[in-house]
């Protein structure tokens, strides 16, 4: 290497300690000491070209390099804002605040994307979208929905209230109140949110999953309609043909209340782990919103009939992507979650 590299390059480890940037206008300011060498390629004699180039590409190497982690830490040290990087990834931060090395590119979790086609699916059959609220009243997770107080029912929804009295929602049917106020039949709306349970947790039960209410409100509106509509959604999300069936099940806010079973799309009824080897899958709740729900919302039940239903993302992702354990959705296990 030329001397006066040389020399740079030695200087350069002495300094080593110094600031960010002390570093930077010592060696790449306008009259910085790489700036300078690398101008001085001009008066270097031909032959001696090919390796001053080379020695200068070292040393603006050198001092990138030193630069580089000297940015990185006084993003981690400065007094105001210590991070460690080691930390785990904390998404409060603000994002000028975070260390290198947890700028890592993002994706869309794979519940997101799943949420996003069921809704694409449901807008493509003429849906309006309203999200739910994560916090709640009473009165729309009970009383809207024909659970006056004191009715039995409530216990089938152990959920966590907060001491001032609300609560986080068990189903997003907390929602079907506020889509009936919000229009005059037809009302076609799905309602996506995540749903809370005072539950212990296993292989397919979570505290916290996402739910996607729906309802369809109009003139002349009867199970057939139900039937029809959820099985049209199914075969285009899960990309198959479906035998359904309807089963008796018991909610408060319909009447008839429905379990809506769908043929087994991995084993054509045979018996497969999916179905628990029984041909059939039990799919979501729903059934005909009560008269008592419609006119909660405004609507005359002698005139409308309508038909809701509502049911868990997570367990509809994991029968289409074959997932086993639902509580795999929420562990944050990127090798888990980067095959999606
Ligand atoms: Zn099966």
């Amino acid at each position: 290497m030329d001397n006066n590299l040389e020399k740079i390059q030695v200087q350069l480890q002495k300094d080593i300690d110094l600031p960010y940037d002390e570093l930077k206008t010592k060696y790449i300011s306008t009259n910085g000491l790489l700036t300078l060498a690398m101008k001085a390629i001009a008066s270097i004699p031909n032959d001696q070209k090919a390796a001053y180039g080379k020695g200068i590409n070292q040393l603006k190497n050198s001092v990138t390099e030193l630069l580089d982690q000297k940015k990185n830490q006084s993003l981690i040290y400065s007094p105001n804002n210590r991070i460690d990087p080691t930390a785990p990834f904390d998404v409060n931060t603000p994002k000028n605040d975070r260390p290198q090395v947890w700028d890592i590119k993002g994706t869309k979790h794979p519940l997101h994307k799943e949420v996003e086609k069921l809704v694409e699916i449901f807008q493509r059959m003429g849906f309006d979208v309203m999200e739910s609220k994560q916090m709640d009243d009473d009165y729309h997770m009970f009383e809207s929905l024909n659970f006056p107080v004191g009715h039995p029912a409530r216990d089938m929804y152990d959920t966590f209230w907060t001491e001032d009295g609300f609560v986080l929602p068990a189903h997003t049917s907390t929602m079907q109140n506020r889509a009936l106020k919000q229009s005059n039949p037809p009302i076609r709306v799905v309602l996506p949110g995540r749903v809370f349970r005072h539950e212990a947790t296993d292989a397919s039960h979570g505290h916290t999953f996402y739910q996607m209410e729906g309802i369809y409100v109009d003139k002349g509106i009867s199970l057939a309609n139900m039937k029809a509509t959820i099985k049209t959604f199914l075969e285009a999300y899960l990309e198959t043909d479906l035998e359904v069936r309807i089963q008796p099940s018991f909610f408060p806010f319909t009447e008839p209340d429905c379990e809506f079973v769908i043929s087994c799309p991995f084993c054509n009824k045979t018996g497969c782990s999916t179905c628990g080897h029984s041909g059939w899958i039990e799919l979501m709740g729903c059934g005909m919103i009560h008269p008592n729900v419609l006119t909660q919302g405004g609507i005359d039940p002698e005139i409308y009939s309508g038909f809701a239903w509502g049911f868990g993302v997570d367990r509809l992702t994991m029968i289409k992507l074959a997932i086993n354990d639902i509580r795999y959705l929420r562990d944050s296990n990127l090798n888990f979650l980067r095959q999606f």
